[in-house]
C-alpha cells in the first residue's frame, strides 16, 4: 500500500524537481515566499507518503495526499507567475490520482474541477487588483481541461475495474470447479478403493486410466506387480490348469470393444487359485460414441466351490440310490414275468413298476446334471425318421385323451447328431408337451431345414409359462408354481440336461410361450454334408 501511495505521488514530486531545475534560470523565482512555501509543502506530503503506515489506516485514507495536493501546487502558480509558466498544470497528477483511484467517484471529479477553478482564482481574489470578467476568465480553461481530464481517466478505469470484476468472478469460479473436481477425485479414489471388487477403467485405446487395490491384490495373486501385462499373470480355464489365451483375457477382451458378464477364470496357481467373475461395461460420452471400458473383477471362489459341492453332493446320493434300484428293477422284471400271479399281485407289482421307473428316470437325470456336459457321438442322422419314431413312441405313451400329435417333419432331413441324445430331447419335450396340456389340445412337431440347420419345434395348447417364468425354464431344478401345485410329476431338470445336449452339439434351445395358451420349444441342429455317411439307427 505505501509502495503504491509513493509510486501515485512520484510522477507530481519529480515534476516539481523539473519545475526547481527551471527555476536555476530564474533565480528571483526562489525568492517568491508562496512558491518555496509550495515547495516545502509538497516535500511535506511526500515525506507523508513514506512515513504514514497507511495499511493500518482505512483504505480510502490515502485520497488525503491527492486532495492535500492542490494547495502546494496553488502556491507554487501563484509564485512563479509569469517567470515559469504552466505550473497549474501540475494539478493534472492529484486529479487523475483522484479519479483513477475508483472511490467516490463523482465526488472525485467535482474536487478535481473545483480544486483547480480554486488555484486559479483564489490568487484574483487575495491580490489587490480588481477582479473582473477578464480577470476571471483568464486562466478559466484549466478547471474544465482537468475535469474533462478526470472524466476520462474515471471512463477508463471504471471499464478497466469491470473487466478486472470479470476476470476475478471466472477466477474464482474456475477456483471452486478445481475444488469441486478436486473433491470428486478423491471420492471417486475413496469409493474405488473401499469396494471389494477389482476394478479397472481403460481409455479408448485400451489403456488403463484407473484401478483400484483389490485389483492390485488379484494381480499379485496371479503372480503380477502393478507393471506386469495381463498378458503375462497366472490366469486359467475351468480345469484350473489350461492357460487362459492372452486375446482371451478379461481386459484384452475389453479393450477390443467386447462386452461381457459373468465370465468366469481360474487366477493363480492350484494352491491358492481364487475363481474371478468378470464383467465388462462401455463407456460413452454425450454423443454415445465409445470412450473406454470399465471391467470389474468379483471373487466367487466360495460360491463356485458350494455348486462344487451340491454337484457332488447329488452324484455322490444319485450313485448310492442306483445301485439298489437296479437290483429292485432286476426283481420285479423275474416276478412279473412269473406266471399265474394272483390279480391284485400281479396290479400292485404294475403300481411298483411304474414307479420304480419314475425313481429310475430321476436319479439318471441327476447323475446327468451332475456329471456336467454329456459326452455325445454326432453322425449324419436321418432326422426325419428319428422324429417320426420319437413321435410315435409319444402317443403309444399319451394317457390323456384329449391331447393328440401331428407330425408336420419334412422329409430326408439328414443331422449332424448323436441320435439316442437328441431322442432324449425330443422326449422330453413331446412328454412336457403332454404333460403340461391337462385340458388337452394338439401337439405340433415341425421339423425343416432353416438357414442351413436343421430346425425343429415342439408346439402345445397347454397351460404355457409367464414370461417371469419363461426366463428359467432352462435352469436345474425349475419348476412353475402351477405345476408344483397340480403335483405334475417331475424334478425340473429335463430342460437343462436337453438344453445342454443341443449346445454340445453347436446348436440352440429357445422357448415362447404365453400363459394359458400353450408354448413352442424350438431347437436347432447342424445339417450333414452330403458327403458324410448316414446313421439310420439310433444306437
Ligand atoms: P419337469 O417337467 O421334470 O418338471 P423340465 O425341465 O422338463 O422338468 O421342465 C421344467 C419346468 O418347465 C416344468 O416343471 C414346467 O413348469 C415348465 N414346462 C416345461 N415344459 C412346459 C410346457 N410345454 N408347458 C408349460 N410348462 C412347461
Amino acid at each position: 500500500m505505501r509502495a503504491r501511495v509513493v509510486l501515485s505521488q512520484l510522477p507530481l514530486s519529480l515534476t516539481v524537481v523539473l519545475v526547481l531545475v527551471g527555476g536555476l534560470f530564474h533565480p528571483d523565482l526562489f525568492e517568491s515566499q508562496p512558491f518555496m512555501i509550495g515547495v516545502g509543502l509538497h516535500a511535506v506530503l511526500l515525506a507523508l507518503c513514506f512515513i504514514v503506515p497507511w495499511d493500518r489506516l482505512p483504505y480510502a485514507s490515502f485520497l488525503i495526499i491527492p486532495l492535500l495536493d492542490f494547495i502546494p501546487i496553488g502556491l507554487m502558480r501563484h509564485g512563479a507567475g509569469t517567470v515559469i509558466t504552466g505550473v497549474g498544470l501540475l494539478t493534472v497528477f492529484p486529479v487523475i490520482w483522484l479519479a483513477a483511484s475508483g472511490l467516490y467517484p463523482r465526488a472525485a471529479l467535482a474536487t478535481g474541477f473545483l480544486a483547480s477553478l480554486g488555484i486559479v482564482w483564489v490568487p484574483l481574489f487575495v491580490a489587490d487588483a480588481a477582479v473582473n470578467s477578464q480577470s476571471l476568465t483568464q486562466s478559466f480553461l484549466l478547471p474544465f481541461i482537468m475535469l474533462a481530464i478526470g472524466i476520462t481517466i474515471r471512463v477508463m478505469t471504471a471499464s478497466m475495474m469491470a473487466q478486472q470484476a470479470v476476470v476475478e468472478e471466472k477466477d474464482h469460479t474456475l477456483q471452486k470447479l478445481l475444488e469441486e473436481s478436486a473433491r470428486r477425485e478423491r471420492l471417486l479414489e475413496t469409493v474405488v478403493n473401499s469396494v471389494d471388487i477389482g476394478l479397472i477403467a481403460l481409455d479408448e485405446a485400451g489403456r488403463p486410466v484407473l484401478t483400484n487395490r483389490k485389483l492390485e491384490q488379484f494381480r499379485a495373486l496371479a503372480g503380477g506387480s502393478a507393471d506386469t501385462s495381463e498378458a503375462d499373470l497366472r490366469i486359467f480355464q475351468q480345469d484350473g490348469s489350461s492357460v487362459t489365451p492372452a486375446a482371451r483375457r478379461p481386459t484384452r477382451r475389453a479393450a477390443d470393444g467386447q462386452v461381457f458378464s459373468d465370465y468366469l477364470l481360474w487366477w493363480g496357481d492350484l494352491s491358492n487359485q481364487r475363481v474371478l467373475s468378470t464383467s465388462s461395461r462401455l463407456m460413452t460420452n454425450q454423443a454415445g460414441t465409445r470412450e473406454g471400458s470399465v471391467v470389474t473383477f468379483n471373487d466367487v471362489t466360495e460360491l463356485v466351490r458350494a455348486l462344487n459341492a451340491k454337484d457332488e453332493f447329488v452324484a455322490t446320493v444319485s450313485h448310492e440310490l442306483r445301485t439298489p434300484l437296479t437290483a429292485i428293477r432286476g426283481y420285479l422284471e423275474l416276478l412279473t414275468s412269473m406266471p399265474d400271479l394272483e390279480p391284485e399281485v400281479a396290479s400292485g407289482l404294475e403300481v411298483v413298476s411304474r414307479n420304480s421307473e419314475r425313481l429310475h428316470k430321476l436319479v439318471v437325470d441327476l447323475l446327468a446334471t451332475a456329471e456336467g456336459p454329456p459326452e455325445i457321438t454326432p453322425a449324419p442322422t436321418n432326422f426325419s425318421d428319428l422324429v417320426g419314431r420319437r413321435v410315435a413312441t409319444a402317443e403309444e405313451r399319451n394317457n390323456n385323451p384329449l391331447v393328440h400329435f401331428e407330425n408336420h417333419t419334412a422329409p430326408d432331413l439328414v443331422a449332424l447328431c448323436d441320435a439316442p441324445r437328441i431322442g432324449q430331447v425330443l422326449d422330453n419335450l413331446l412328454s412336457n408337451a403332454i404333460k403340461y396340456s391337462p385340458g388337452g389340445g394338439r401337439v405340433t412337431v415341425s421339423a425343416a431345414e432353416v438357414d442351413g440347420e436343421v430346425e425343429c419345434s415342439v408346439t402345445d395348447q397347454g397351460s404355457g409359462m409367464s414370461a417371469e417364468e419363461l426366463r428359467g425354464v432352462f435352469s436345474k431344478f425349475f419348476r412353475t408354481s402351477a405345476a408344483r401345485n397340480a403335483a405334475i410329476p417331475g424334478v425340473g431338470l429335463g430342460l437343462a440336461i436337453s438344453k445342454a445336449i443341443v449346445e454340445r452339439h453347436g446348436g440352440t434351445i429357445t422357448c415362447r410361450s404365453v400363459e394359458g395358451q400353450g408354448s413352442t420349444f424350438t431347437f436347432r441342429l447342424p445339417l450333414a454334408h452330403a458327403d458324410q455317411d448316414l446313421q439310420t439307427q439310433e444306437s
